[in-house]
């Protein structure tokens, strides 16, 4: 089942895919939010399609097919090619690291650059939405039952303000404004199937960067759950940002994101995002 959400930015309605048009989800719930997440039966839902209104999209942004997640947990050097590039070795256990829940938008909005930024760089990565508290899990084997569903990211990284600063961490490169593009819808796991290798890619003015598959990641999904839960409560409606694979500008060999450049980003089964780079204006810190 593909859920989304439509409409300008603070207005998204909730939508679902009949499979051959969007219907209006709000009879059913303001939004696509934690507590929809957790009571979600995708089977229980489908009885009510023919009941739902069709909702004409063509002419509507898509915005953030979850509402303002509670938290947003990358993993680094998850793709054993990436790490490679990145001149690290490839990682013992998961690296984790934070963005901020603002940072969350949707898949086709313009991407600022950051106020002296140098070095802002793309990172197509599967995203992960949880469903269900997750907390000690005993097991991989217990992740798929915390899950969702699944989504397009953009985890865009500022490597200037991301690398070599004080502290050795990640989150000031991670978290500037707008800087997690998410969609354009959620995908529910009835519907995406994660094995075998799930192609990711992503270009910038039509020009190939990351062209790879998930079965280059160390971790598989299912062990960054149990992972992370170990660490943190995992609450529904919370994404975690599996990994990026090769091809990034942090390598060396591409340059980074300029003013007018158009990213575009797709991951078999789950959609696409395109998105136009913008200079930062003061005008939007108002
Ligand atoms: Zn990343």
């Amino acid at each position: 089942m593909r859920l989304a959400r439509v409409g300008s930015v603070g207005h998204e309605q909730p939508v679902v895919w009949s499979g051959t048009e969007w219907l209006s989800l709000a009879s059913l719930t303001a939004d696509i939010d934690a507590k929809f997440l957790r009571a979600l039966d995708v089977e229980e839902l489908r009885k009510h399609f023919d009941v739902l209104p069709p909702v004409e999209v063509a002419a509507l942004r898509f915005g953030c097919p979850v509402a303002r997640p509670g938290a947003v947990y990358g993993i680094g050097l998850n793709y054993a090619a990436h790490a490679a590039e990145s001149g690290a070795d490839a990682p013992q256990e998961p690296v984790l690291f934070m963005k901020p829940p603002n940072t969350v938008g949707g898949p086709d909005d313009d991407v600022v650059l950051p106020r002296g930024s140098t070095s802002v760089d793309w990172e197509v990565e599967l995203a992960v939405v949880i469903g269900a508290t997750a907390s000690y899990l005993a097991a991989p084997g217990e992740s798929s039952t915390r899950i969702a569903g699944y989504c397009v990211a953009n985890d865009l990284s500022e490597r200037s303000f991301q690398l070599g600063r004080p502290g050795g961490q990640w989150t000031k490169g991670k978290s500037s404004p707008g800087f997690t593009p998410l969609g354009p819808w959620l995908v529910t796991p009835d519907e995406f199937d994660l094995l075998p290798g799930v192609g990711l890619r992503s270009s910038v003015n039509g020009q190939a960067r990351q062209a790879s598959s998930t079965a280059d990641m160390i971790f598989g999904v299912d062990e960054l759950i149990w992972d992370l839960s170990q660490y943190v409560e995992l609450e529904p409606g919370d994404v975690v940002l599996t990994g990026t694979p090769e091809g990034v500008a942090l390598s060396g060999r591409f340059p980074y994101l300029r003013t007018g450049d158009v990213i575009e980003l797709a991951i078999d089964g789950l959609g696409h995002q395109a998105q136009r780079v913008v200079e930062w204006k003061e005008a939007r810190n108002g």
